[in-house]
């Protein structure tokens, strides 16, 4: 299985860093300036990638995520930048019909944004899946109704409640972000969504992110991610970070170093 990063969009976290992750010192700084430096802005503020996932496996084609979505959609408007995930398949030799199954980690704007296309799913022929507790957590708000209620009713959202397997990939429950948020385990990493948001809270899992539904419950599927990612001796890949992590025995750190600023190119993991 090849697992390729397509770098949906590159943006400024919209708020001060200190007001997202309460408790960020200048410790934090220093540390994430070494290791991770193409996750810090010019000012030292906070540069996040969107990063979905294609994994590819012979004839099939899985997507993890969809990025923050076109101009004008929900994510764009909140970044002020808008997202080339059509253009970064499109590259990568995948027609929209090829991919067969679409892993949502969870139901946040930057993850589902190019879901639909107009009315319809963008993903003709695809399974979308999420957990039972991210629809429960989700239903009746706008969330459901922008990215996914067209995916419900055209009968392509596909509804697991804990582990699933998922032909090479497994999908594991790892809440906290949301209620319902999961990992995509593989051979070659683990895809971590937002189990982490920020690298230094790779370093300091207790370092809570504001929009965490369940902060405790974060902190400790943090641990339990970055554990799981150590013991298979593969990199952790969360969605915002500008590089997979490696986790071993001395800490996290990143497996490549930024190139500079802007979106990464697409390349495999
Ligand atoms: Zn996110
Ligand atoms: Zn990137």
């Amino acid at each position: 299985m090849d697992v390729t990063v397509l770098c949906d969009a590159v943006a400024v976290f919209p708020e001060p860093i200190a007001d997202a992750l309460p408790g960020w010192t200048g410790e934090h700084a220093a540390w994430t300036s070494r290791e991770m430096p193409g996750n810090v802005a010019a000012d030292g503020g906070w540069w996040l990638h969107f990063h979905s996932y294609l994994l590819t496996d012979g004839s099939d084609a899985l997507l993890v995520d969809t990025g923050i979505g076109p101009a004008g959609g929900a994510g764009a408007e909140w970044l002020g930048t808008e997202g080339r995930l059509p253009e970064l398949l499109a590259a990568a030799g995948v027609v929209p019909d090829e991919i067969g199954t679409v892993v949502l980690t969870h139901v946040h704007l930057d993850h589902a944004g190019w879901n639909i296309d107009g009315s319809v799913p963008r993903f003709h022929k695809a399974s979308y899946v999420i957990q039972a507790d991210e629809l429960a957590h989700v239903r009746g708000s706008a969330s459901y109704e922008r990215y996914l209620r067209a995916v419900d009713e055209a009968g392509q959202l596909r509804v697991v409640d804990g582990e699933t397997a998922l032909g090479a990939a497994r999908l594991v429950p790892a809440p906290g972000h949301t209620p319902g948020h999961q990992v995509v385990v593989t051979e070659k990493a683990v895809l971590g969504g937002d189990v982490l948001v920020h690298p230094a809270q790779a370093r300091w899992p207790e370092l809570t992110y504001v929009y965490e539904t369940e902060p405790d419950v974060a902190v400790r599927s943090r641990r339990e991610v970055m554990a799981m990612a150590g013991a298979y001796g593969v990199p952790l890949a969360p969605a915002h970070l500008h590089a997979p992590l490696r986790i071993d025995v001395t800490g996290p750190a990143a497996v490549r170093r930024a190139t500079g600023p802007g979106r990464c190119p697409a390349q495999r993991i």
